[in-house]
């Protein structure tokens, strides 16, 4: 089916197309080589062994071994799994403390208010005003029962890179262990768990163009966290259920071409990005950027983030008419919208409530065009301007 012929999507933090290669790529296992892997005869060897490959492009691409990959069902899966599993670690020891920020992930942050409902407590590290945890606030935050720090790689709202090296090196100091979230970072930039100090770490296929619905977490070895799904003795013993034969392909393939392709990719959209950005700030008035600048090369923010605040606007009514133009865009993150909570992020890094209900997020991906950029910063231009007219109308009509 082709996409639809006015829609441009700007979303990209929230899901991906799933590229052609790896529907290909997945097809046989659907309808061809449907065996069960888990069985003995010999039409299960070439699911077993598509997965076995899979396995070991993940493996390879992030410096791990292919027995510390575990296939689960996506990044909210994996950040259950890895929070509550360590957790239980700790408790055996008596160490019932957890370092996390108030900007990760909801799948981080609810499993966080579930383990302090059951008598752990839990550290929640503001950010500066980009959005940036800082080493030395993880350092200080240690105690003697801390048993785990969850920091992430890249944030899903306003595009921050952490520093998750050297938080890794202050785990690794403690001996603490170090779980990232890693669903906005992996496959857009190199990870290497090893130079990372890096325990755990949790992605998602359908943020780099693979499938929705799988993902894995790696598990360094001799990290014995517990299986969190029951049952079968699917991946290494660890997380059971029938594998998703093709959502594992699909993942294998999709996360090949991303590191294949990783520095044009990110060349790219740092362009589109650079331009339809540098529109809204200079031609659209009393607008500000969320996280951290774009200026520099290396500068610490995902190339292909917005998160732009329009004042006196309000992103519900900016999405809305976006919308009715054929664009998709986002306030805050996905699991946000539909609920009027301002963005706890946007909040975290100290913006005001109305200001955070005035902030839209555009994220671009490689398939985008330039031509697309200047459609919606003219859409935007309208948009705003027509939404600030009607509410100041609305404002003077009070008096
Ligand atoms: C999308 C996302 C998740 C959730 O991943 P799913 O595969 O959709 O469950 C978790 N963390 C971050 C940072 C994300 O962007």
């Amino acid at each position: 089916m082709e996409q639809h012929h006015n829609r441009i999507y700007l979303d990209h933090a929230a899901t991906t197309r799933t590229r052609q290669e790896a529907v290909a790529a997945m097809l046989p296992y659907f309808t061809d080589f449907y065996g069960n892997p888990s069985s003995v005869y010999d039409f299960a060897a070439e699911p077993k062994r598509a997965i076995a490959a899979a396995r070991k492009t993940i493996a390879d691409s992030i410096g791990a071994s292919v027995s510390e990959i575990f296939f689960t069902s996506g990044g909210s899966e994996s950040d259950n799994w890895a929070l509550t599993a360590a957790a239980e670690l700790g408790e055996k020891e008596g160490k019932k403390h957890i370092i996390t920020t108030a900007i990760e992930h909801h799948a981080i942050l609810h499993t966080c208010a579930y383990l302090e409902e059951r008598g752990f407590s839990v550290t929640y590290l503001q950010s500066d005003e980009q959005g940036y945890i800082s080493p030395e606030a993880v350092e200080k935050a240690i105690r003697p029962d801390t048993c785990l720090i969850s920091v992430m790689a890249a944030n899903n709202e306003i595009g921050t890179i952490e520093p998750i090296r050297e938080i890794g090196m202050v785990a690794r100091k403690y001996g603490i262990l170090f779980h990232t979230d890693a669903v906005q970072a992996y496959g857009h930039m190199r990870i290497d768990v090893n130079e990372c100090g890096i325990d755990m770490m949790s992605t998602s296929a359908h943020k780099l163009n693979g499938p929705r619905g799988v993902g894995f977490l790696y598990i360094r070895r001799g990290v014995k966290v517990r299986s969190f799904i029951r049952g079968g003795a699917q991946e290494h013993g660890r997380r059971a259920g029938t594998e998703n034969t093709p959502g594992i392909v699909g993942f294998g393939k999709a996360a090949e071409l991303a590191f294949a392709e990783l520095e044009e990719h990110a060349e790219t959209e740092r362009k589109l990005r650079d331009h339809l950005l540098d529109r809204i700030l200079t031609e659209i008035p009393d607008t500000v950027l969320n996280g951290p600048e774009t200026g520099e090369k290396n500068s610490g923010r995902l190339w292909n983030n917005i998160n732009v605040t329009f004042r006196g606007a309000d992103a519900e009514s900016i999405l809305i008419m976006l919308d009715m133009q054929g664009i998709c865009a986002s306030g805050g993150s996905a699991c946000a919208s539909g609920s009027l909570d301002p963005s706890h992020v946007l909040t975290a890094i100290g913006r005001s409530e109305e200001d955070a209900r005035a902030s839209v997020r555009l994220t671009v991906g490689c398939e985008n065009t330039e031509e697309e950029m200047d459609y919606t910063a003219e859409r935007l231009k309208e948009i705003v301007a027509r939404i600030r007219r009607m509410r100041s109308a609305e404002h003077g009509g009070d008096r």
